[in-house]
């Protein structure tokens, strides 16, 4: 973005980035303003190369205009962090993916050590972001960062790390800007997946959803009336440490018996492996003698085989979903609730446990026009996330003129 464009035509272009395409008065009817002003605010971003017209034709044959934002007039930087990986998503105006790559990481260092080399891994991606040759010639418009554990979205601030060590508060948005120069916004892996289905996967047509993140933490992003609900405080959504009664795992948080102990990517392989080293028999134990680690993709092998101990398993994770899903149509009374993240690849074993538990807990009326959704797991659909959450932040940033890291209170 340029700093000579004003806050209207500011707000046009987060419309239409937001629509994907918009009419002019559908544009009038977000600003509240005239149709003759949005043309002329039109037709100076058309001229300096913003936006594009296309031509439709309604049923009358009467013609009319649809608003795009040029392809390739910017490109922004989404990275997601995982325990062990970074996953950098480089998209363009289009909100396509025009670069993806995965860097693994691992550190055996101090808690501190270890968050300083978080810290300058991620510098040294966003640089050699932009250097890309499929951006070349741009300059970045933004950088997203999708984290695990707790953010503050609005001031920048990643809070906790809970299953990393060493985070406490750090204004992670204000440093990296800092450093590379480039607007950087920090977001909740949960709420960058309810951002990512909202804007360009299976919720873009719904109201009202929940996103339900099942990975290596468990979450929710929730949206109501088309936009992500924060919280106060920024920390929305926290379904990971709701406590079950039948559960008696210690959580990373300090509490016992949370959801995340038992349904995280992690906690579904204690829960097999403590059955295992009890002495239930499982095909796996042949393969964990030999290999000495389990995967989710092993557990999905071994219940597609009929192993009994994995099918169990995972039916048990299923019931607990199943609580946490009723639980959420209860109170938010959604259209879908999305299932997400690297653990539902494990659905055909838990999606019926899910839906039995929702049947016996929630009353019909609640569920007649509901679904359950499971878009296709992508493991870069978290940074391309980022990388669309940055780009409208910005935009957002720049029509209301608050630097949101830096609001007073
Ligand atoms: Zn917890």
């Amino acid at each position: 973005m340029t700093p000579a464009l004003t806050k209207d035509e500011l707000s046009i272009i987060r419309i239409i980035f937001m629509q994907d395409e918009a009419t002019r008065s559908e544009i009038a009817s977000h600003l509240g303003t005239s149709l003759i002003k949005v043309s002329s605010l039109l037709e100076s971003l058309e001229k300096n190369g913003f936006i594009y017209k296309e031509e439709r034709r309604t049923k009358r044959g009467r013609p009319s205009y649809m608003f795009r934002i040029v392809k390739d007039r910017f490109y922004a930087i989404g990275i997601s962090f995982g325990i062990d990986s970074f996953r950098l998503a480089v998209t363009n105006t289009a909100k396509d993916i025009i670069h993806e790559e995965e860097f693994p990481f691992k550190t055996d260092e101090s808690d501190k050590k270890h968050i300083q080399s978080v810290v300058n891994t991620l510098e040294k991606i966003i640089r050699q972001a932009t250097e890309i040759p499929a951006a070349k010639d741009l300059t970045p418009v933004s950088v997203g960062v999708s984290l695990p554990g707790m953010v503050d979205t609005e001031k920048g601030v990643w809070i906790l790390g809970l299953q990393i060590g060493g985070v406490e508060n750090i204004p992670l948005a204000r440093i990296l800007e800092e450093r590379t120069g480039v607007p950087v916004f920090i977001e909740d892996a949960a709420r960058t997946y309810a951002f990512y289905e909202k804007i360009v996967g299976a919720g873009k047509a719904l109201k009202n959803f929940v996103l339900l993140y099942l990975d290596r933490g468990i979450g929710t992003g929730i949206v109501i009336n088309h936009e992500l609900y924060l919280g106060s405080g920024g920390l929305s959504g926290e379904i990971g440490h709701i406590i079950h009664q039948n559960n008696a795992y210690r959580c990373a948080c300090g509490s016992i018996g949370c959801l995340e102990t038992v349904t995280s990517s992690s906690g579904i392989i204690r829960v097999f492996m403590d059955r295992l080293n009890e002495g239930v028999i499982s095909h796996l134990k042949e393969e964990l003698r030999n290999s000495g680690e389990l995967s989710l993709e092993a557990i999905r092998e071994a219940a597609e085989k009929g192993d009994r101990l994995a099918i169990t398993t995972l039916f048990e994770t299923g019931q607990f979903l199943g609580d946490a899903c009723a639980l959420l149509i209860k109170l938010f009374n959604p259209q879908a609730i999305i299932i997400d993240g690297h653990c539902a690849i494990l659905k055909d074993f838990f999606q019926g446990a899910i839906n039995q538990q929702i049947r016996h807990q929630v009353i019909p009326e609640m569920i007649k026009h509901f679904e359950i959704m499971y878009p296709p797991y992508n493991q870069f659909t978290e940074a391309h996330g980022a990388a669309l959450f940055a780009v409208e932040r910005l935009l957002k940033r720049a029509v209301d003129k608050t630097p949101s890291y830096k609001i007073k209170r």
